[in-house]
Parts: structure tokens; C-alpha cells; sequence
């Protein structure tokens, strides 16, 4: 076809008046950033409860942005309106949210670059892939899903490249003539690239996966696909290229998935004239099962739905640690070197990310970290530790929320135990049971006939707990209780230290842990507690009392 038909096909096609590539050049100019600032984003289509491969590629792509003075969009890509899922939209973007990852631009946050939801670009698309079939370098295809269906039973029996190239591509040599015709008969068409005839190989350098060579594409993918209404939405490939262009992101950082589209993508680029952002495609992440490394599966594991990680109540803190950790193996020496900078100090480098084979998931690194950084935010912040148990157990655990509400001084001071050197909690989900014994509902008293240590029988544990009822007042210090509790134990035959039980046990019934035990078993119901003083400091001395008299009563 002439370069005058071109321009003819393209007005039969796209009637509208569309704005020129000119024209949208001028409404999403340049952004003026620091020289080297990163523009990236994240693009989900909203099909479903965002993967951990979605929380992963998001905070790389904000950090990214954040390091280098850039920005950090979100988009979403929502042209699919077949895979979309109602509410797919507000869960993506709940998601971000619950995650603390803050984008610059996107859907609620609007932005200048704008709109940033695909479906409301329908004249952007209009106008790019009019310029496109004006160029020549795109088509309309009348076959059928039927024709197509043949096509690719005979590329199959004759073992060639399946696909609409080449001879095979039966429209991409229609005259203006016979496509004229096919439109007055109201036939349905879909646009086709127009794909390059020997086009040289692209060779290209990915930010994470370094040198890499591609054969060109050469088939005509589908860019638009039209129904009753006509046009209606771009397929991915043009949509993402013409955002990622007049969104103006300079580095497209993706899930490898993507890389074979990388061609086609490279090709929209060069026939639109555009220079192409940077790309970087990471490796999948990748979990063992017996023995053997396959995807992480939203199917097979629970872990790899982000819902698993607010259900568990694994705080955002303890994912980013993780994803930091699983993108860049210098976090942990990192860390260690700076326990309590924030997790944005961490200069996380991009070809650090280059483990070719996908990084592992491994459930108990996570929770490991989880642990510490738990443990750094009670340090730092016990309000903040407060209120994350308090928002994961309104939603997951109500009742508990409700009893750990009922006196936030006093829960707050619960949490905080021992938080020196306790490192007990990897998950919001633990805490009603670690703390249970701190509130009167969910305190379980002990066996007696079970639980008491070896060296003790029922009838000392009640001497035990009568001499802790006469002998402390609640009004002893650290030093003083643990005197009283020395002396209780060498009134009983125990031996007040351990090391001289252990030198002459003949001479003992047993020593000062047995007994503390026994006072442990009547305040908490349980053998291990923090350190005995200190909890009943925090319960209050006529909760103590109480649990001691009920113990006494109830040891028979
Ligand atoms: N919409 C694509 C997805 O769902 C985005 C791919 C890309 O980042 O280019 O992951």
C-alpha cells in the first residue's frame, strides 16, 4: 500500500478525531527530575488478591524510585476486561496501603501524568494506533477464531513457527480494495503490528540480566480488538509501551514473565520513534518442594497469597526486611551493622538482584526476620507494636481485640516485658498466646497433677504458695523479692541456689527454681514465663493474690 492509502485506512478504521502524537508529546512532557532519578512502576492488572510476586516487585520498584529522587507509580492495567475481578482495583491499591509502600502518582493519588488507569486512556491508545496504521505499521485482520484454528493445525502438522507472521499472516496483504469491501460487509477486524520483514536481532542490556540477544519478532500481534461498539480497548503490549512512554518511566522493572515480550515491545518503540526506558526483569522467586525449585504458586502455597501475611499478622516491616533480603544478599551483614536505621537506609543495588535462577523463598528466613525487626520496633516504638496488634486483631481476632483494648496502658506495658532480650513474636497471630496468661478471660490454670516440677509434690506446692501468701507483701523490689524467694526455699529444704544443689543434691529436696516454678505454675498456668517479679508487677498484686489463693484452693 501507498503512503496515501496508509493514511486512508487509518481514517476508515479510527473515524475519531484523535489527537497527534505532537500533541500528547506536549500534555506529558518530560518530567524535570534529577539527572539520574528513576522513574519506575507498578502495573498489576486487577484479576484477583494480589501474589507475593506483586509485593515484591512493588517495594524493589518504590525503593528504586525513593533511592535515586524519582518517582514511583502505580498503574493499573485493566484493558482485560474478560480476566478482571470486581473490586480487583481497591484491592490493589488496600494492598499498597497495608504494605506502607506510598506511590507518587496512581489511581487515588492522581498525578500529572494521568489518568493512571488504563481503561480511561482509551485516547491515548486511539491516537498511537492511528499514527501506527498511518505509519504502516499496523493492520486490520478480518480472520476468524476458526481460521485461526486452522492456521494453527497446519503450522502444527508441518512442525513450523505457530503464529500470525509471514505468509501465514493472510491480511497483512490485503489490498485497500479487499479491506474496503470486508468493512462494508460490517466484518469484524481486530488490529495487527505489522511486524518488521528481517529485522536485525535485538541486542539489548537488562538492568538485572545484563547482555542479551533476542531473534526479532517477527508476528503480528494483536494491539487492539474491536466488538459491537467498535474499537474498544489496546491489548497489553501497546497500552503498557504507550504508558510507560508518555508516563514518562525511565525504568521498567518487571517480573521476568515479561522478558519474551520484550521484542514486540522493543518494535512498537522503534515504529513510534520513541527511545525505550530502561528495562530490568527479575528472576522469579522460587520455592523448594521436595528437593526441587519450582515457582512460588498462589495454587500450592498459602504464603505466596498477600492475604497469608495479614492473616498471620506478619508486619509490613518484616516483608520488606524479607524482600530487601531476598533481592540483595549484603542485607544481612547490612543489618547487622545498622540495627536500628530504617529500612529505606538500606542502599538496595540494582545489579545486587541478579541471581539468574530466581531468588528462594524460605518461610523460616521470614519469620527469623519477622522476630527481629518485631523486636526493634518494641525497642523503638511499643506504641507502634500496640497499635499493629490492635488493628490485626479487630480484624482476625476480634475478641481478643477486645480484651487487649479494654486497658491499652496496661497491655501496653504487657508487650513490653522483658523486651530487652525476648524475641519471641514473628507474627501478630502469636501474641494473644504468648500474653494469655496477663488477662483474667484467657488465663488457664495449671494441671497440679501434671505440671509440677519433679521435686515437687502436691502437698509442698501448697506449702509453697501458703509461704508466698504470708511472706510477700507486693511491695518488694526486684532485690528484695528475689531475697524472699531465696529464703522461702531454704525454709522448705531447697536449696536457695541452684549451683549448690547441684553440688550436694542428697542434702535438697531440690532448689529455688523448683519453687519459683510452682509460683510460676499459680500466676501464669504455664512452666515458662518471663521473669517472675516482673510479671507480677505487671498483673497487679491483687491479681496475684487472687491466682495464688484460687492455686491453694485448688491443689487438693
Ligand atoms: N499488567 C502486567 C501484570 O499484570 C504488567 C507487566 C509489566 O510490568 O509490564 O503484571
Amino acid at each position: 500500500m501507498t503512503s496515501k492509502e496508509w493514511q486512508e485506512l487509518a481514517e476508515l478504521l479510527i473515524p475519531q478525531k484523535t489527537l497527534s502524537l505532537a500533541e500528547l508529546e506536549k500534555r506529558y512532557p518530560p518530567r524535570r527530575l534529577p539527572h539520574q532519578a528513576w522513574v519506575t512502576r507498578i502495573a498489576p492488572s486487577p484479576t484477583g488478591f494480589p501474589h507475593f510476586g506483586f509485593l515484591y516487585t512493588a517495594y524493589i520498584n518504590f525503593r528504586l524510585a525513593r533511592q535515586t529522587g524519582g518517582k514511583f507509580l502505580l498503574r493499573i492495567e485493566d484493558t482485560d476486561k474478560k480476566r478482571e475481578v470486581a473490586g480487583g482495583r481497591e484491592l490493589i491499591i488496600a494492598t499498597l496501603k497495608k504494605m506502607a509502600i506510598p506511590v507518587d502518582e496512581g489511581p487515588q493519588k492522581g498525578g500529572r501524568y494521568g489518568p493512571y488507569i488504563q481503561s480511561q486512556r482509551r485516547e491515548i491508545y486511539l491516537a498511537v494506533i492511528k499514527e501506527l496504521v498511518r505509519r504502516g505499521f499496523a493492520y486490520p485482520c478480518f480472520c476468524t477464531p476458526q481460521e485461526l484454528a486452522t492456521m494453527r493445525r497446519q503450522q502444527q502438522a508441518q512442525g513450523v513457527q505457530p503464529g500470525y507472521y509471514g505468509s501465514w499472516a493472510r491480511c497483512r496483504h490485503l489490498s485497500l480494495a479487499e479491506i474496503k469491501k470486508k468493512l462494508a460487509r460490517g466484518q469484524k477486524f481486530v488490529i495487527r503490528f505489522r511486524a518488521p520483514e528481517q529485522a536485525p536481532a535485538l541486542k539489548i542490556t537488562d538492568l538485572i540480566k545484563g547482555p542479551l540477544t533476542f531473534p526479532a519478532n517477527q508476528i503480528d500481534y494483536i494491539l487492539y480488538k474491536s466488538d459491537e461498539q467498535g474499537l474498544t480497548l489496546p491489548v497489553y503490549h501497546l497500552a503498557a509501551t504507550v504508558d510507560d512512554h508518555f508516563q514518562r518511566i525511565t525504568h521498567v522493572v518487571r517480573g521476568e514473565e515479561w522478558l519474551s515480550s520484550l521484542p514486540l515491545h522493543w518494535q512498537i518503540y522503534q515504529a513510534l520513534g520513541w527511545q525505550p526506558p530502561q528495562f530490568g526483569h527479575l528472576a522469579q522467586v522460587m520455592k523448594l518442594d521436595q528437593g526441587k525449585k519450582r515457582k512460588l504458586s498462589k495454587r500450592l502455597d498459602p504464603e505466596a497469597d498477600a492475604r497469608y501475611y495479614w492473616r498471620q499478622g506478619i508486619p509490613p516491616v518484616a516483608i520488606k526486611a524479607y524482600i530487601l533480603r531476598l533481592s540483595d544478599a549484603s542485607f544481612d551483614d547490612w543489618r547487622r551493622a545498622h540495627p536500628c536505621q530504617p529500612l529505606t537506609q538500606f542502599p538496595l543495588q540494582i545489579k545486587h538482584l541478579a541471581h539468574s535462577r530466581g531468588p528462594l523463598f524460605d518461610m523460616t528466613k521470614l519469620q527469623q526476620l519477622a522476630r527481629d525487626e518485631i523486636h526493634r520496633l518494641l525497642l523503638a516504638n511499643p506504641r507502634r507494636v500496640y497499635r499493629a496488634i490492635l488493628s490485626w486483631a479487630q480484624e482476625f481476632a476480634p475478641d481478643f481485640a477486645a480484651i487487649f483494648s479494654r486497658q491499652p496502658a496496661y497491655s501496653l506495658k504487657v508487650i513490653q516485658i522483658e523486651k530487652e532480650s525476648r524475641k519471641d513474636i514473628s507474627q501478630w497471630q502469636d501474641v494473644p498466646n504468648i500474653f494469655a496468661y496477663f488477662y483474667d478471660e484467657l488465663y488457664q490454670p495449671p494441671n497440679w497433677k501434671e505440671d509440677l516440677p519433679e521435686r515437687v509434690d502436691l502437698t509442698m506446692a501448697k506449702k509453697i504458695l501458703l509461704a508466698f501468701q504470708q511472706k510477700f507483701s507486693g511491695r518488694e523490689t526486684a532485690a528484695s523479692w528475689e531475697k524472699k524467694m531465696r529464703q522461702l526455699a531454704a525454709d522448705l529444704g531447697y536449696a536457695a541456689r541452684a549451683a549448690d544443689w547441684r553440688k550436694t543434691p542428697d542434702q535438697y529436696r531440690g532448689h529455688v527454681g523448683d519453687v519459683a516454678t510452682v509460683i510460676r505454675l499459680a500466676l501464669t498456668g504455664r512452666r515458662q514465663a518471663p521473669d517472675l517479679y516482673q510479671v507480677a508487677k505487671i498483673l497487679g498484686w491483687p491479681r496475684v493474690r487472687e491466682r495464688v489463693e484460687n492455686s491453694i484452693l485448688r491443689i487438693v
